[in-house]
């Protein structure tokens, strides 16, 4: 009786502190019913806290390795896309690798100096894949030589992998330089 009134007790307070959605009146009758079940479990030997404490154990065991896998992957992913070294990957492995990273991998792209970045194995790669894209043509002349990637803008910097359809087109360096004249005059 006494195990079931604390279990009761308990069961309520969490609802009381932690679900906003409840009525006054449904806590009461969940904490009752879970006590219940948890008093019948312990009839048989189970002790309900014992699994609710082992659960809450394991799931922070999982959040933490969660983590811990993240900070790996964005420590790798930066070591070997964002500095300047030759390292030879495939745009579909890159897009794998950076899954998730986002979040991270864009104030990080967004703090480096411009000209670096255009070094980086991660701009060379989506460059390649633009190009390829294009059939190695300039979207507005065909030419074929001197191919540039441009952005159309800075708005996804530091997130190419994701955006670089919308984002980013191939251009010869003569028609990338008026590209840049016209976007000049527009903004004056
Ligand atoms: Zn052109
Ligand atoms: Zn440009």
């Amino acid at each position: 009786m006494l195990y079931y009134l604390f279990n009761a007790l308990f069961i309520f307070l969490i609802l009381f502190f932690f679900d906003t959605t409840l009525t006054l009146f449904n806590k009461v009758a969940y904490a009752a019913t879970l006590s219940f079940l948890a008093s019948i479990l312990f009839y048989f030997g189970i002790n309900f806290w014992f699994i609710f404490l082992g659960l809450v154990v394991l799931l922070f065991l999982l959040i933490g390795i969660h983590k811990l896998v993240y900070i790996f992957r964005l420590y790798n992913f930066k070591k070997r896309y964002l500095q300047l070294h030759n390292y030879q990957s495939s745009f579909s492995q890159l897009q794998k690798e950076s899954k998730g990273l986002c979040k991270d991998i864009k104030p990080f792209i967004k703090a480096m100096n411009y000209n670096d970045f255009l070094q980086t194995p991660y701009w060379k790669i989506i460059a390649t894949k633009v190009k390829k894209n294009a059939n190695y043509q300039c979207v507005y002349c065909k030419a074929t030589t001197n191919l540039e990637v441009h952005h159309k803008t800075y708005k996804n910097h530091g997130c190419e992998h994701k955006f670089w359809k919308e984002d980013l087109i191939s251009l010869c360096s003569a028609c990338h330089t008026k590209e840049h004249e016209a976007q000049c005059e527009k903004s004056h």
